[in-house]
């Protein structure tokens, strides 16, 4: 149920209503919107607790949420969810752009990779220090090697890190070094793994499994909410269709279906998504237009030495080129994209 607070609703009338919602053994998550505030009350409800709750002063509607995700429903709010951390800013307006390599691999790699990326506008920096692999011969990651690194090249630039958790006994050395955690699409519904994470207090993004629905992606982002974190930014990455030209199938509807049902940000990780470099700049465009909050793109400064996903990853040229292409895009359809490169500021 939704707990709609009058618009002169004060402090004590708001606090009044969560502990009534706690005494019926529901579970309040409030939600401070613009024009008013409005308590999601989520458990097993009956009946009577809808004229039990429309009774409590400064309450202005009890109404029920329709969708079997609850915090994550626009339903609950109408306006966007914006997602900060450090340099990185996505929703609204705001096209966050996360960019690096798949793997970190090196000081000098992340490093120069960092300052390139910057250079061209991006607002976060990409890198795997734990790697969900395939296969159990293939790299790995640096694991908190990596992470160190990570760091290393946000003090450098300035640019937020968004780095890939892979297991709760990882969360806390994970969320030492990074701004953003990032739950991969094979743990998508890892719930412990999402409960964990919602509890770490550091924003996470949420790539999408490659077979699941947009509701299980919407319920997986439930459990990082109730668990306490609102800062949640869906991802879609690609699913598996039975078309084998492309290493996933990159549906962009459901940006616009997901921002139908949710007030979450959704980033797009052509990378992933396409599996093969020569598609990524216009289907990072394509994104855009199709209204993402962000992207996430893999880069590399030598693609073809890279340790893992170089078939997919920019180099820093195809980067610079990607970044000028979705910045007319974005132009076009009234919003931001990443930051202005450093040079243009100074010019
Ligand atoms: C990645 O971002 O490098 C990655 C492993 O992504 P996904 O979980 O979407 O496969
Ligand atoms: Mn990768």
């Amino acid at each position: 149920m939704i707990v709609v607070m009058k618009k002169d609703a004060d402090r004590a009338e708001i606090n009044h209503a969560v502990e009534r919602i706690e005494q019926l053994g529901l579970k309040p998550h409030v939600i401070v919107g613009t024009e008013r505030t409005v308590i999601a009350a989520v458990g097993d409800k009956r009946p009577e607790h809808k004229m039990s709750l429309e009774s409590c002063p400064g309450v202005s509607e009890v109404v029920p949420i329709l969708a079997p995700y609850k915090i994550a429903s626009r339903e609950v709010k109408p306006e966007p969810t914006v997602v900060r951390a450090g340099s990185l800013t996505v929703g609204n307006k705001h096209i966050g752009v996360i960019a690096g390599p798949c793997s970190v691999e090196s000081e000098r790699q992340i490093l120069q990779t960092a300052e390139a990326v910057k250079a061209s506008g991006a607002t976060a920096l990409r890198g795997g220090a734990f790697k969900p692999r395939t296969s159990p011969y293939s790299f790995q990651g640096l694991k908190e090697e990596g992470l160190k690194l990570l760091a290393m090249a946000r003090d450098a630039t300035g640019l937020a890190v968004v780095t890939e958790v892979m297991s709760t006994e990882d969360v806390s050395t994970v969320a030492a070094y990074a701004d953003v955690m990032q739950v991969g699409a094979r743990n998508m519904q890892n719930y412990r793994l999402l409960e964990v994470v919602g509890k770490a207090g550091l924003p996470v993004l949420l790539k999408r499994g490659p077979s699941a629905t947009m509701e299980e992606l919407l319920l997986a982002a439930e459990y990082i909410l109730d668990a306490g974190n609102p800062n949640v930014i869906l991802c879609e990455r690609g699913i598996r269709t039975f078309e084998a030209h492309t290493r996933f199938t990159l549906p962009l509807a459901s940006v616009v279906y997901l921002h139908a049902k949710t007030h979450l940000p959704v980033v797009v990780d052509p990378s992933h998504g396409t599996g093969h470099t020569y598609l990524v700049p216009q289907m990072a465009c394509a994104s855009v237009a199709a209204g993402a909050d962000g992207l996430i793109l893999e880069v590399h400064p030598d693609p073809e030495k890279a340790m893992s996903d170089g078939y997919q990853s920019l180099n820093l040229d195809q980067f610079e080129q990607t970044m000028q292409l979705c910045r007319k895009v974005a132009e076009a359809i009234g919003k931001e994209l990443g930051s202005l490169a450093p040079e243009a500021l100074t010019l």
